[in-house]
């Protein structure tokens, strides 16, 4: 068991962690007191609850859209055409409520206790809405999910033009209403039981107006919330902000009053045109000064071909750093492997990335990046969200010191508990009052037929054959 001394986390042995409705009241051996149930584990690592702060909560799209060559890519973004006339929602409301119920229920199946999610505006006419997240409010409260909730925003969209040019077109109206329905939704989240909290969530920096991202740094700082910002993630992205802005994202975000400890910036990996991308050291401290935190998200990051540089460096600045799966599956222990792994490339020697540093940035990086000291440890007077590694399982073979047995034998898929807020939410693959299968048969057919609806966003309506071609051959 990974208990929590109050300094950081450490090991027991023959452990229990004993509850009370919400609340942890002991962690280690030695609980002489009454309990009302007891659930025998067996050989099990028993961890803090895995916080997922850039989840998936949608259908994801990188099965379709991240190995493609740059032809075939061009046609995965909307074109301008269908930016102007077509544009419309790929799904009804109660689809859209299904796909969430299903990523929220992969969530708890992956261990995940707290999450942000990060949504895919790729099917809908414009963002994320104020009904949506009231349904997926109401979802993750029958699920038992603590999550931090608010609609996505955005006030231009990355197109393709007629000639095959990349660009990104305006609609400032969209992104007023878009703010507004994030506002409704932050007023609505406040009076809802505590698993859900509200926050703002902007899409991406090179799609949103100074006043905009302006507006939500003073609606967040009234209503003393937390806003996600993806940010930092390409050279594109520092030329768009440079053009626009005639500034790094960095000071674009001092400027509209960001750039402070209520800031979650997603990816993290490309600072200022001037160095090239990487950050310098002097940048590297000036972020971590602010108190804004680093989502990190190696999977999503390592599928569109880099890494940050390095996990190692960030740390030592100082900066504060959550983990994000960003796509599916939403297995944080992939993660923290490919991320372990990806440092001691980056730094060239095996002593980076090391598997403690993961285990923190999986539960204390997130809860301090959402200023939460209540979760992501298992101590008296923390939230009870528990997950439970089934090390008996004959698969996870040799177990040697637990968390690196964790990150290099075993994965998410491993997860045989999930205990949010004191709730057992998911036992042995089986989340109670919910049909895992036929969930997944609706799920399918609805993410078969988001994939049918690219051709009609492409800029020349290439078929789905085309536009997603299969690895091999088909046989007839
Ligand atoms: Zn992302």
């Amino acid at each position: 068991m990974l208990g929590h001394d109050g300094r950081d986390h450490a090991i027991h042995r023959d452990a229990s962690v004993v509850y009370e409705d919400d609340r942890i009241l002991h962690v280690g051996p030695g609980w002489s007191g009454e309990v009302d149930e007891t659930i025998e584990l067996g050989n099990s690592l028993i961890v803090p609850g895995l916080i997922d702060l850039d989840a998936v909560a949608d259908l994801d799209h990188i099965i379709l859209d991240s190995w493609g060559d740059p032809e075939v890519r061009k046609g995965h973004q909307w074109s301008a055409d269908y930016f102007t006339n077509h544009r419309r929602d790929v799904f009804t409301r109660e689809e859209r409520r299904l796909i969430r119920r299903f990523a929220m229920a992969q969530l708890l199946l992956h261990g995940v206790t707290t999450a942000m999610p990060i949504a895919s505006e790729v099917h809908s006419s414009w963002a994320e809405t104020y009904d949506d997240f009231v349904d997926m409010s109401e979802e993750a409260l029958e699920l038992g999910l603590r999550i931090y909730l608010g609609p996505s925003y955005r006030a231009g969209v990355h197109v393709t033009r007629e000639d095959g040019t990349p660009d990104v077109m305006w609609s400032v109206p969209n992104g007023e209403q878009g703010l507004e329905g994030a506002r409704r939704f932050a007023e609505y989240a406040v009076g809802l039981p505590e698993l859900v909290q509200p926050v703002f969530a902007p899409c991406r920096i090179e799609t949103m107006t100074a006043d905009l991202l302006a507006k939500t740094a003073d609606l967040a700082t009234e209503m003393d919330l937390r806003v996600r910002l993806h940010c930092m993630q390409s050279m594109r992205e520092l030329e768009l902000v440079n053009a626009t802005h005639g500034s790094t994202p960095l000071d674009l975000l001092e400027k509209v009053g960001l750039l402070n400890e209520r800031l979650l910036v997603p990816h993290g990996k490309y600072f200022s045109l001037a160095s090239g991308g990487r950050p310098t050291d002097p940048e590297l401290r000036r972020f971590a000064d602010s108190g804004a935190a680093l989502v990190h998200t190696p999977i999503t990051e390592a599928r569109l071909g880099y890494t940050i540089d390095s996990l190692d460096r960030y740390l030592d600045a100082g900066v504060t750093i959550a983990l994000g799966s960003d796509c599916f599956p939403p297995d944080l222990v992939r993660g923290m492997e490919l991320s372990s792994n990806l440092a001691k490339i980056m730094e060239g020697r095996l002593d980076a990335g090391s598997a403690a540093d993961l285990m923190r940035v999986a539960t204390t990086g997130g809860a301090k990046a959402l200023g939460r000291s209540d979760l992501g440890r298992l101590a008296p007077g923390a939230q009870a969200d528990v997950t439970v590694f089934d090390f008996d399982a004959v698969t996870v073979g040799m177990v040697e010191d637990p968390i690196r047995t964790l990150l290099m034998h075993a994965s998410a898929r491993d997860v045989s508990m999930t205990v949010v807020a004191g709730r057992t939410v998911m036992r042995h693959g089986q989340i109670p009052g919910l049909d895992l299968v036929g969930l997944r048969r609706e799920a399918q057919s609805l993410f078969d037929r988001m994939k049918s609806c690219y051709p009609e966003r492409d800029v020349q309506h290439r078929d789905v054959a085309t536009l997603f071609p299969p690895t091999f051959e088909s046989l007839p």
